[in-house]
């Protein structure tokens, strides 16, 4: 497995894969890697010749300095776990090799880039946008690969995608939870041992609700689940929405989309970290 921290090298090793007509997986990721990036890499080693992970805490996605400044960084167990998986390269940058210039491109997708993480992390997706069309760029990927655990990064890439006529394909890939339900996450290292004990009850929450739907509304459900978690002691929910799973624009009713989604963040304890979850209802 090569380890490459410059776009020269990156692009270099790239032109050498498309001369021999290799297929190329990109996935993007922040690194600080478990199961759920695991997954995500061990899917494309299966589907392409090729697979370049990207290993970048990128800045301009951050609209919290202090979760910036804590995010857990882990590059050499990283490459290990890569290694064992079957990725050919890794791409490894600094901030400086990435915006080597202020990036001042601004990505507006609306509404799928302005409700619930868009309205409550302003810039974050614009700053997605930002690092994730320049690896398109750099890579030129066949397939690219990303959790539903983002479940609305998904729908905002794909309108990217779209707009500029990106030629590859999106591949979501299953949430990956730990045992108890916790949807596996890079911020779950940050839990305390109490806090890491009740954020099960999120996925406990969600996971109940399904079954509401036969028989409650919308908003009746959505109450439900928010009553059931912020009963919890340590945690606190900062939106629930029931979403077209296609737009992600809120339903008021359950026949008013083919596809629907319950999409969740949640504050766990004193610090407090932030976790996201999500749920299919149909
Ligand atoms: P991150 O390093 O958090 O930016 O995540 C990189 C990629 O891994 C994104 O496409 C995430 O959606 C995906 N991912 C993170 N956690 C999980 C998980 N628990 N299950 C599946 N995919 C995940």
């Amino acid at each position: 497995m090569k380890i490459v921290n410059t776009v020269a090298e990156l692009k270099a090793s790239i032109a050498a894969f498309k001369q021999q007509n290799k297929t190329i997986g990109l996935v993007p990721t922040m690194g600080a890697l478990h199961q759920g990036h695991a997954s995500l890499v061990s899917r494309s080693v299966k589907e392409n010749d090729v697979t370049v992970v990207s290993v970048f805490v990128n800045p301009t996605q951050f609209n919290d300095k202090n979760d910036l400044a804590n995010y857990p960084r882990t590059l050499e167990a990283d490459c290990q776990l890569l290694e064992s998986l079957g990725a050919t390269m890794v791409f490894a940058p600094t901030a400086e090799e990435i915006y080597p210039e202020p990036d001042t491109r601004q990505f507006s997708y609306p509404p799928t880039d302005t409700v619930m993480e868009g309205a409550f992390r302003p810039g974050h997706f614009n700053g997605v946008c930002q690092i994730v069309s320049k690896l398109f760029m750099f890579v030129e990927p066949d397939r690219g690969y990303f959790g539903e655990k983002d479940f609305q990064q998904i729908a905002v890439i794909r309108a990217m995608v779209k707009d500029l006529k990106f030629h590859l394909q999106i591949v979501p890939c299953p949430i990956v939870r730990e045992a108890d339900g916790l949807a596996m996450s890079s911020r779950n290292t940050l839990l305390t041992a109490q806090e890491r004990q009740i954020a099960p009850a999120i996925y406990k929450a969600l996971r109940r609700s399904v079954n509401l739907q036969q028989t409650h509304t919308v908003e009746e459900t959505k109450q439900a689940v928010i009553n059931e978690i912020n009963a919890v002691e340590g945690l606190e929910v900062q939106y629930y929405e029931i979403v077209d799973a296609e737009t992600l624009v809120s339903i008021t009713d359950w026949n008013q989309a083919e596809h629907v989604q319950g999409c969740i963040t949640v504050f766990c304890g004193h610090t407090p970290i932030r976790l996201i979850d999500n749920i299919n209802y149909k």
